[in-house]
């Protein structure tokens, strides 16, 4: 299904045919600083997902396994990209309208900040998911 996002100041924009993966939300040390909360991402095959405007967007090296894709207009978190899948996640609150998605995971738990509360209805772990990959 075509689904189409940008970032909050439209020099990022992509779209994709996915498939999409469900909503997993990732509590580690990187993505809370890279995000400033908590990471919430689908995720599409790399192949799959079309930059329709690449103007804004910059990759930093997050760490030695993986990289994140952001803005440089406006400095949303979009894209992450781990060195040996082959999908690339995409940041759920860039996504266009309704997503048709839902959260089904939330990962890294052990790494969450103390202010707030996991969801009670969905899966719990304290590491990668085995849903990190597209269906
Ligand atoms: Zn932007
Ligand atoms: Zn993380």
């Amino acid at each position: 299904m075509l689904k189409t996002g940008k970032c909050a100041c439209g020099a990022v924009t992509f779209q994709s045919l996915g498939p999409w993966r469900d909503i997993i939300s990732c509590h580690c040390d990187e993505c809370r600083r890279t995000t400033g909360h908590f990471w919430a991402a689908t995720a599409v095959p790399e192949g799959a997902l079309k930059l329709t405007n690449a103007a804004g967007l910059k990759w930093f090296r997050s760490s030695d396994v993986a990289k994140r894709g952001f803005c440089t207009g406006c400095g949303a978190s979009l894209f992450y990209k781990h060195d040996d899948k082959d999908y690339i996640a995409i940041g759920a609150g860039c996504l266009d309208g309704e997503t048709g998605l839902k959260m089904v995971e939330e990962v890294f738990t052990h790494e969450k900040g103390d202010y707030y509360a996991l969801s009670e209805d969905v899966t719990h772990s304290t590491a990668w998911s085995e849903a990190w990959k597209v269906d």
